[in-house]
């Protein structure tokens, strides 16, 4: 098997169509399980699995462009966002501070804004499903402690202008998070037209646990400056370090020898040629489709999204298929690295099936 290559998906992945996670690299699954036992929220008590977070992050970096990264291995986007979240509010002058996201996105933003008692506003989106930047900068003022960007959307895999939304942050001093969970994996090999380094980002999502092929539990909290985890930090006292900037104390060293094992593996030959063949499972999914007289959503990531009527959706599901639905009902099929052609010629007799 080489890097990169379709392994055949474990039988409980056969029909999965819908989900954002995918069955783990081999390497990572034995690293994984070498490190089951350990804790890196304690890291002078467990320093070998701490080295390998801070060597994941510093590949997590690489793959965003950003050179000495500071962050950590969290337990998936969920937390991630809400520490970026977290830390704009910490590092606000203001006593009532709001977050501007699309409306695309993930709603751990909602649950953000529910625990650290911030406002959410979330702004439309354009006829394309990306973030309509003049509603974004509509929604912004001097309370706004980060705009967020979502980059690789969960219902429609779209990317939102970054560099705009980074002039909007910067217009209100407001941080900009990415949210690039599910789609920092693929972005390097695309022809967006904007990077961490270049771009005024403050922090970043990118999960190893979604396209990086770890196994779970692994999300990635990326920060530019060291002043954001020190925004999080909280004293420690009884452990031998002396703070934590993560929300969570014990932590899955599973999840970051996980990572690091697939990063190793993979970065960058490896998730190249994960990108090319699942985008190209992606548009033949979608042509397909589209050939058959759905309204198709061209897919600028790996996801495809058409409509379809109910009673066909339920069929298909009734017939083993793990899909799902956007909020606007929209089939959404996720082509990630355990979907194959051949699960996807499968899918596509049952679609015919049902003529
Ligand atoms: N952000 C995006 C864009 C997502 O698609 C998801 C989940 O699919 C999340 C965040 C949340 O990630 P998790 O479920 O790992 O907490």
């Amino acid at each position: 098997m080489t890097r990169g290559e379709a392994r055949r998906p474990p039988q409980e992945f056969d029909r999965v169509l819908s989900s954002m996670c995918t069955t783990p690299h081999p390497a990572a699954r034995e690293a994984a399980q070498a490190f089951l036992a350990t804790n890196p929220g304690d890291p002078e008590t467990y320093p070998a699995v701490a080295e390998r977070e801070r060597d994941a992050v510093a590949l997590l970096g690489e793959i965003v462009g950003l050179s000495s990264p500071h962050g950590y291995i969290a337990a998936g986007g969920t937390e991630a966002n809400l520490q970026a979240v977290r830390a704009a509010r910490n590092r606000a002058d203001a006593d009532a501070v709001n977050v501007v996201a699309p409306a695309s996105a993930h709603f751990s933003f909602q649950k953000a804004a529910d625990v650290l008692g911030v406002e959410l506003r979330l702004a439309p989106t354009d006829g394309d499903h990306r973030a309509d930047v003049a509603a974004v900068a509509d929604l912004v003022d001097g309370d706004t402690a980060v705009v967020v960007g979502v980059a690789g959307t969960t219902e429609y895999g779209r990317v939102d202008p970054i560099p705009a939304l980074a002039d909007i942050a910067a217009g209100v001093d407001a941080n900009l998070h990415v949210d690039a969970a599910w789609g920092g994996f693929v972005l390097p090999f695309t022809d967006h037209d904007w990077s961490f380094a270049d771009a005024p980002v403050n922090t970043m999502a990118i999960d190893p646990h979604k396209m990086g092929q770890a196994p779970v539990p692994a999300g990635g909290f990326l920060a530019r400056d060291p002043e954001t985890l020190d925004a999080l930090a909280i004293e420690t006292p009884y452990l031998e370090s002396d703070t934590q900037p993560t929300l969570g104390g014990t932590r899955s060293g599973a999840g970051v020898a996980g990572a690091l094992a697939s990063l190793r593996a993979l970065w960058p030959d490896g998730y190249r040629e994960q990108y090319e063949r699942t985008q190209g499972n992606a548009e033949y999914l979608a042509a397909e489709l589209a050939a058959r007289g759905y309204d198709v959503v061209d897919p600028e990531l790996p996801l495809v999204a058409a409509d379809m009527p109910d009673a066909e959706f339920q069929a298909l599901r009734e017939e083993g298929w793990r899909i799902s639905r956007t909020a606007s009902d929209a089939l959404r099929v996720v082509c990630m690295p355990h979907v194959t052609r051949e699960m996807l010629a499968a899918f596509l007799d049952d679609v015919d099936a049902l003529a």
